[in-house]
Formats: C-alpha cells, structure tokens, sequence
C-alpha cells in the first residue's frame, strides 16, 4: 500500500468511538501501555489509559484536518504567545470529541469513575491569568470554528506555582507538572530548529548587496512537541506547538578536546534552562536576560517552522502573506517582526521594501495593557549583544519609520522623540510596543473602553499616523468551559428548555429571558446556585477548614492579586461589614461569605501584604462569636483553570472592582456573569460593555469613572482627606493600623496604611463611599431572592456576546483573512 493510502484507508476505519470501541482501547492501553494489571491498577493508571484512548482518537483526527488544510492550500493563522493557560485536558476533549458519556459508562462498567480520576490530571498552567486564558480560549474557538489555526508557544518545564497559605502568608511551591509524563503531548524529536543567540554579525558585498553575516553565535536547539486541540461537534483538530530547549549534539566538542566531560554536560543543561520555568509575573514586564531569550527562542523556532511549511507546500516567498497570519499576544513575541525581516533580508534575499511589506502584511498585534510597568523595553546594551543583527535590523526599521513620521509631521521633532523604537531618555532602550505597532497592519484593543484609552494615551500619536490600523476586538470566553463543562446543572435546565445549540452560538441564551418571568423556572434556576454552592463548600472545608454556609450569599474576587484589582478595596468593605455587626447597626444584611482567590507575584511586596492581611482579617473574623456565621471570609488557596471552574459555578456576587482605566478587559468578569452572577463593578475593561448587554439595572456600577480618576489625580488626590471625612473608613483603616488583625505584630500593616492614607496610587480611598452603597444595594436586593434569581438568569440570557468565537470570528475577518475549513 502506497504511504498516501495508508491514511485514506484509516479514513475508513478509524478508531471506534462507541463505548465497546472505547473499552477496548482503554483495556489495551492499561495493560500495554501503562503496564499494569487491571486488578491492581491504581485511579493514576485508569487516568494514564484513558487519556491514551483518547490520544489516539485526537491524533487520527488531527492528521485529517491538516490533510484537509494542505488540500485546500487554506491561508493559516499562527497565533503567538509565550502563555497558555490551559488547564486539564481529558474531560475538555471528551466532551469537545463527543463521547464523553460513551467513555463515562466504558469506564463505569471497568468499576472506574471517569470524573474521580479525571481530579488527579495536573493543570497545564502555562501561564499567569488572564493573557494565557484568553489564548487558550481562542485556540478552542479556531478548531470549534474550523480556522485553520495554530497555537505556537514554549514548553515550560515548571509551569505557574503552586500557592500554598502558611501561616497567612503565600508560599511558592515548583510546579512540576510533568512527572507522571504528559499522555496530550507528542514529542517531535525530528522536528527541531537552531536557535542562535550572541556572536556578531560580518558585513560584506555581493554584486553591490550588502550582505550580513551573523556568526560565532551560540546555538541551542528547539524541539516541538505537539498538542492536538479537538473542536466542539465537528471532527477538526487543530494543533497547539509547544517548543523545548535541547543542547545542540556537537554542544561539546571544546569542552571533550579539552577533556573537560563536566563543563561540557554543564553547558547542556544551561541551553536548556530556556524553557525550564514561566516567568509568574503578571502585567509587569521582566528585564531579565533569560527571558528575552525565551522570548526570542519560540518565535525564531515558530518562525522556522512556519517558513519551512511555507516552502514545502510549494509556495513562493513573495506570497507568504497570502497564505499566513501571525497574530503576536502582547509584546511578549514583538522580536518576531525583525526575525521576519532577518529572514526575508539575509536567508531569502529580498529587498529591503519587499520584505517590510511582506513582514507588515502578516503580523497582528494585540495589546493587552497600558499600564508603564507592564510595557517591555529592552537596554539596546543587551539586545546588541544577545541579538546583534536584530538590533541592526531595529535601528533599520526605525530609520525608514521616522522619516515617514517627519515627511507627516513636518518641523515636529517631539513627535519624532515620541514614536521612535529607541527611547532615548532612559538609557537607550527598545520599545517593544513600538516595533510591534509599526510591524503590524492592524492593531487591536481588548475591549471598547481599553481600545479608545489606546488611541487616546500610549498609541496617540501612531494612532494620528495610521488611524485605520487600530481596531477594537473585545475579548471573550468559551463557553464549551465555562458553561457546558464547569457548570452541567445549569447546562442541563437551559438545554431542557433551549437546547443545545447555544454551546457554538452563546446568542441562543437570549431565550432564557422569558423564562426569567417564571417562578417556577426561577426556582430551578436556584435550585441548580445552591448544588453548585454545596459543591464548593465542600471544597472550601477540604481546603481550608473553613465552615461557610451554602444558603449565604457567595461574594467572590478571583484573579490574580494586584493593587490595580484592588482587593484591598473589597477586605476595607469586609472590614466595615464586620464593625457593623459588632455595634449591631444594619442586624437584617444578608449573611454572606466572601472568598477570595489569586496569587501573587513572588516579589511583588505588597501584593504578598495584601494576601496576609486578608488571611488575617479572616481569622479574626471567623473566629469572633460575636459574628456567629453571619459573615465568613475565605481565602481559597492556588487559584487555578480548575479551582475557576468550580467557584464559578457557585457564585452570587461577582467583584470586578479595578481602578477605572486600569483593567484592559478581564475576562473572569464574563465567566461569572454567564454563570449567573450579579456584577458589582467599576466602569473599567469589559465592565461596561457587560453593562450595556446586560440592562444597568442587572449590575451594579459604582466609582470614579476613568475620567474622573484622571481629574482627580490632576487636582492632587488627597486619600487622607477620605479617611477623616468618613467616619466608617477611619474606624476600619485606624483597626488594621493599629493592630486589630495582626495582635501579635501591631506594626505589620504599618507601611500599607501610610501608602494609603498618603498616596493610594489606585483611588481604593476615593472610591470606598461608593462602594459601600454599592454593596448596600446588593444586600437589599439579595433578601429579594424573586428578584435576584431574575436578574441573575437576565446575566446568563444576555452574555451571549462575551463568546470567544465571536471575538475569533472578528479577528479572523478583520486580521487575519482566514475562513473555516471543516473536515466532514
Ligand atoms: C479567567 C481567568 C483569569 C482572568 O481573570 P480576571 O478576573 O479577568 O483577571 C485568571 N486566572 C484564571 C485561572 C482564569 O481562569
């Protein structure tokens, strides 16, 4: 049989995927694979053997639809970016594959609970929040919709830590993800790329070219390994390209002349340390060597790999961006726009201005934040060295960019100092948002507000220069995740009275509005909170210890821990919550638990403060009699993919309580309203077009809006005029400053309150008037349970545009020009 029938034939008879078929497989897998004796298998093999069914099945799939791909000579899209944060895999594929409930009974009929071991998979968290979220979000919606997409990003060995709670205070545990091996991933060792780095670059001329030559560089080798990513009710699978860093075999030929065996091993394992641990920092940037490299690392593999395609599909150079879209997640891989160049220039030999149109036609950029600690600059010292020719290539690109800027802005030599790559002020440094704006045909914005604070602040001046280039594309959330999986109650009572269809059209939910008129179904819709808030309780006294009452209210802040999102805002309101029981004003509030989840970057100080001040205003809360359960406070430990989908599910009340003009978007705001959570937030990100879905009078918004926040830092914002204005302020701050939650240190807090009360860079005084009525009207409403419940299924009905594939289909019709292909 020819190797090209091969696969027809397999078209034919593939893998069954009834339950017998699974059976089989699961059965052969146990006993050839994990080589183990079905009577003394452990849950960890009947997981290793299921995902290895499911393996199978994924990989015959995936060879079709690229099949498929090169058939049609499909346009491809090649998103970039350093995070994804995945989560588990085996019961997202089950469903997306659709035998998740032929595998449940294979499995029950072996005596095995698919949903019990499916707890022991590890996270695949490679990545910090949000930003890794939203990709892993987008690569679900490319293969739901049949885009002919590709996830490129880095292999970490170590993912995002695992947070552990000592004592208060946040530990930082290795997350060693891999240690039972990883059945999702196929190693590629034939698939591997140099990556050059240092050395420098000779210059000579060719017919009158000049040539450039980078040499006497390090090499380090990138390997991929390959994760196929199914599609909701269709038979595409796409492929997520992880890459590793490998020492290059003749790693050590100096060391063994010299006969140095240990210097040379030792070598190895430095070039391999590229992908061995994720960065855990969020919206900040890091200027550590280590991490350009691996900045650099995966987009020069990705790049390879994507010319390399290119080529064997027959295709010319010249029409690389009729045929690719490369969609660059942040700055993080803005590096990609002068790899492009160095390739077009030096390995393909184009001209300058062929290459730059090429290179300008095939890059998107997305950008994900304004704020100045978050946006990557780089000491043109170290880019020289570590990337001497693409520092060349930057100096070139910027040349020809500001001599259109001057030829705009004739005599305007400010705006030249402005949008120029090098910010000359700071010690010479390359701005990455700079090179990624010039180097992209569109640039977009992840929300409506965050799109026009683009326009209006950081992008101002590109945005005078190339107005049509800045799109907004706000984000959004899969709702095969976080509604169909996380949440199976709530999805079997909207598809007993909507069906189905809303899984890959999230605007059929607009249905349920009608049924929010009706007791009854307003009943079951409460009936379905309370289960899930069972659920979570359970969870909380595993892992807390921690008693909560599932009849009170579930007040909920998850995310990362950051001043931006002002948790300190919402511990001041718990602490006033508290001192107005204990002086017996307000007796008829609501019963309430607020549970706090997140994790701190392991050096942000005062991120680290903030956690401790919540465990310990928690500790004296839960233990005061006075309060007797009428409010609790928790702090649910190591905030992940797979705590999000069970805390979701569970909550009444959704804290999405940023300074305005501070949260680009955020994403947990959808998952929590979708769910049937009241928002209680600030006009900041997506929060206000959340407003706009869902009616103002089904959220409740409180706060200075991002206007107001900058006339009043304008004025010269006083916090300590707050404090002695306000009388309920005062007596919480003066109880953290003096020790009330923290008796055996009085002074932990000491700095925090001075910072407040002196400076409060995040407006949490300004805005804590307004919050607390804010939180006084979501009282009165939660003792309206009619009206709660109502308006809690209006979110739910109306969330229907926060779907991420309405925000993969614009990108693919506004960006990337890609249209679906379905395989079947
Ligand atoms: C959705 C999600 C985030 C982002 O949450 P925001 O509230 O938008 O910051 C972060 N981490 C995890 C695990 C998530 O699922």
């Amino acid at each position: 049989m020819a190797a090209a029938d091969i696969l027809t034939e397999l078209e034919h008879h593939p893998r069954p995927c009834d339950k017998e078929g699974l059976k089989r497989s699961i059965r052969d897998a146990l006993i050839h694979q994990a080589g183990k004796d079905p009577l003394h298998a452990t849950p960890r093999d009947w997981l290793e053997a299921v995902s290895y069914a499911v393996r199978e099945r994924l990989i015959e799939r995936r060879m079709f639809t690229q099949r498929l791909f090169n058939q049609e000579h499909a346009k491809r899209v090649y998103y970039l970016s350093m995070e994804y944060l995945i989560g588990r895999m085996l019961i997202n594929s089950l469903m997306n594959l659709g035998f998740f409930d032929a595998c449940r009974e294979a499995l029950s009929e072996m005596g095995v609970d698919l949903l019990e071991i499916s707890e022991l998979e590890p996270d695949a968290a490679l990545g910090n929040g949000g930003l890794g979220r939203l990709a892993a979000c987008i690569l679900d919606s490319m293969a739901s919709q049949c885009i002919p997409g590709y996830g490129y990003g880095i292999r970490y060995e170590y993912g995002m830590f695992q947070q552990q709670i000592q004592n208060g205070q946040q530990i930082e545990h290795p997350d060693n993800w891999l240690r039972y091996g990883n059945n999702w991933e196929f190693p590629r060792p034939e698939k591997i790329f140099p990556v050059r780095f240092y050395g420098r670059v000779v210059t000579h001329r060719d017919n009158g070219d000049v040539r450039h030559h980078w040499q006497d560089c390090e090499e380090v080798i990138a390997m991929a390994y390959d994760y196929p990513t199914p599609g909701y009710g269709n038979k595409n699978v796409n492929n997520l390209r992880l890459w590793a860093a490998k020492a290059t075999r003749d790693f050590d030929l100096n060391y063994f002349n010299e006969g140095d065996y240990i210097g040379a091993i030792q070598q190895k394992a430095e070039s391999e340390t590229i992908s061995m641990v994720l960065y855990p920092n969020d919206a900040t940037a890091i200027g550590r060597e280590l991490r350009l490299k691996q900045e650099y690392f995966f987009v020069s593999a990705s790049i390879q790999d994507i010319l390399s395609h290119h080529e064997e599909m027959g295709y010319r150079i010249t029409e690389l961006a009729d045929k690719v879209a490369m969609q660059l997640n942040d700055t993080h891989p803005a590096i990609a726009v002068a790899e492009l160049m160095r390739l077009l220039l030096d390995k393909y030999q184009l001209p300058w201005v062929s290459a730059w149109e090429i290179t300008r036609a095939v890059f998107g950029y997305t950008n994900h934040t304004l704020m100045p600690e978050a946006l990557e600059t780089w000491p043109v010292a170290l880019m020289e060295r570590v990337l001497p020719r693409h520092m060349q290539i930057i100096y070139e690109i910027n040349f020809h960019f500001l001599n259109e800027v001057r030829h705009t802005f004739p005599g305007d030599t400010e705006i030249v100092k402005r949008l120029s790559i090098i910010d000359e002020d700071h010690g010479r440094r390359v701005r990455m948002a700079h090179l990624a704006v010039v180097g992209s045909h569109h640039i977009n914005g992840v929300a409506a507000l965050h799109t026009q604070l683009l326009k209006d602040t950081l992008f101002h001046d590109f945005y005078r220069l190339w107005p049509e280039r800045f799109i907004s594309i706000t984000n959004g959330i899969t709702p095969r995740l976080w509604l169909n999986q996380a949440n199976p109650a709530l999805t079997s009572m909207i598809s007993e009275h909507i069906g189905k269809e809303w899984v890959m059209d999230l605007t059929q939910l607009r249905q349920l509005e009608a049924f929010a008129e009706d007791p009854t179904c307003r009943q079951e819709f409460r009936t379905v909170k309370e289960a899930n808030k069972r659920h979570l309780a359970e969870l909380v006294l595993e892992r807390t210890g921690i008693e909560i009452d599932p009849a009170a209210m579930f007040d909920v802040q998850i995310k990362r821990i950051h001043e931006y999102k002002r948790q300190l805002l919402n511990i001041l309101h718990v602490i006033a919550f508290y001192n107005r029981i204990r002086h017996g004003e307000a007796p008829e509030q609501a019963q309430r638990v607020v549970l706090f989840a997140g994790k701190s970057a392991p050096a942000y100080v005062r991120a680290k403060q903030i956690i401790r001040l919540i465990n310990d205003v928690a500790d004296v809360i839960n233990h005061d009699p006075v309060v007797e359960g009428r409010l609790k406070v928790v702090f649910y430990p190591n905030y992940d993919v797979s705590s999000a989908a069970v805390i979701i599910p569970a909550a009444d009340l959704s804290e999405q309580i940023s300074t305005a003009g501070m949260e680009a978007s955020g994403t947990g705001n959808m998952k929590l309203a979708l769910n049937g959570a009241l928002t209680i937030g600030t006009l900041d990100g997506a929060n206000v077009e959340i407003r706009e879905a869902v009616g103002e009078e089904n959220i409740f918004i409180f706060g200075l809006t991002t206007n107001e926040v900058a006339e009043t830092k304008a004025r010269g914002y006083r916090p300590r005029e707050h404090y002695e204005q306000n009388a309920e302020l005062k007596e919480v701050i003066d109880m953290i400053a003096s020790g009330f939650f923290s008796p055996s240190e009085p002074g932990r807090y000491r700095d925090l309150v001075h910072d407040l009360l002196n400076n409060d860079a995040f407006l949490v005084l300004a805005d804590f008037e307004s919050y607390l009525h804010a939180q006084e009207r979501v009282d009165a409403l939660y003792r309206k349970p009619e009206e709660w419940t109502r308006r809690a299924m209006l979110n739910t009905a109306r969330m229907g545009f926060f779907s991420i594939d309405r925000t993969v289909k614009q990108y693919a019709d506004e960006i990337w020009g890609v249209t679906p292909e379905c395989w079947i």
